[in-house]
């Protein structure tokens, strides 16, 4: 056999960057924050005749940082060394600070750049990465809490009977209200659909652990996502080790970077850790989160985003889910081709399609241009 890949010789030619701000089709509320639009960053990465595409749900401002400083780092060097770029990258942005938006900015060029060498080979990126699974098994997320009862039952009921097994709703802006919620929440989708329930950060350390007990028994809530702020560690482990039997404790969607990561799972803060690959610095840092969730037994779920996190996703062995988070879903479907649906409750990857499987819809896009 030929070795084909001996011959590709790329260097990364341009980075092309965009912003567009999409309004929500409902104003949007969870326990801490409430929004009517939503901003995504999307990179191009170009090279030997392919454009590779990443992104991230970011403000507008990480466009400009990914202009002015990673643009410069990234362009000459060869498309097919990610893992090399990464590095080259957190290296130059040391004074400017690893968290935040810098890592959101390297998180779209990282995904860029591993999109543009499936293409140069002629692959799907999970095929370049190496599949652990052959779906990424979902959770139908949203269930905000600036909706009317009616709109919470309905969107939920809506995910269980396209066969999604599991639902999440946001919890916490009004904790007095929230056994109601999550009850009705509980009839709309009968017994067989697991609830999870996430609350930002919204509660108190004890007011949590009486609520946690109250949604075990009531509604059979299975999953309790930041019950208290995800930097409180302490309060975390205490959810954890006292609340009740099979309601698992989730935090890590505001990981930046590998350390955080691992503190989280030191302190024994989570049943199971998040991580979201347009936050995290992008699928090299991703997979190393992964490595760490291996080494201590932890299952991974992966935060928002969903086409983006298709495919690093069925490369992590600790994977056990995505959310299929209402927002980035339409705002998915309305700027890019290629875009996969839910099937047995999970999604597949389009084999037939290089890389990611996505295109900007470029005309499209240009109404949302920010
Ligand atoms: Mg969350």
């Amino acid at each position: 056999m030929t070795l084909t890949t001996a011959r590709v010789e790329a260097p990364v030619e341009a980075l092309e960057v965009a912003a567009y701000t999409v309004p929500t089709d409902a104003p949007e509320a969870d326990g801490t924050l409430s929004w009517t639009e939503t901003t995504i960053v999307v990179v191009h990465a170009r090279g030997g005749g392919e454009r590779g595409l990443g992104y991230t749900y970011a403000d507008v401002s990480t466009a400009k940082l990914v202009q002015s400083k990673l643009a410069g780092v990234v362009e000459g060097r060869d498309a097919l060394e990610p893992q090399a770029a990464w590095a080259e990258m957190v290296g130059q942005i040391r004074n400017l600070g690893r968290p935040g938006i810098t890592s959101m900015a390297i998180a779209a060029v990282d995904q860029a750049l591993w999109d543009l060498k499936a293409r140069l080979l002629g692959l799907p990126l999970c095929r370049l990465l190496g599949m652990a699974h052959d779906r990424v098994p979902l959770y139908g997320s949203g269930g905000f809490t600036s909706y009317s009862l009616s709109r919470l039952q309905e969107q939920l009921a809506g995910w269980a009977e396209r066969g999604i097994p599991r639902v999440k709703m946001k919890i916490g802006s009004a904790p007095e209200d929230d056994p109601a919620r999550v009850r009705a929440a509980r009839e709309a989708i009968g017994p067989g659909t697991e609830l999870f329930v996430d609350a930002n950060g919204a509660y108190l350390r004890k007011q949590a652990l009486a609520l946690a007990a109250r949604f075990r028994e009531e509604a059979k809530v299975s999953w309790l996502e930041e019950p208290v702020s995800s930097d409180d560690l302490e309060g975390l482990r205490l959810l954890r080790d006292r609340g009740p039997a099979g309601m698992s404790i989730a935090a890590g969607e505001y990981g930046y970077d590998l350390p955080y990561f691992r503190r989280m799972l030191e302190a024994g803060a989570v049943d199971v850790l998040q991580a979201d690959v347009t936050r995290c610095a992008g699928i090299t840092e991703l997979l190393r989160v992964d490595g760490l969730c291996r080494a201590r037994a932890i299952p991974l779920s992966l935060h928002c985003g969903p086409q983006a996190h298709l495919h690093p996703g069925l490369a992590l062995h600790q994977l056990v889910h995505l959310e299929y988070f209402h927002d980035h879903v339409r705002i998915e479907q309305l700027l890019f081709d290629g875009v996969v649906m839910p099937r047995e409750g999970a999604l597949f990857p389009d084999l037939e399609r290089p890389g990611i499987g996505l295109e900007l819809k470029r005309t499209e896009a240009e109404r949302y241009a920010a």
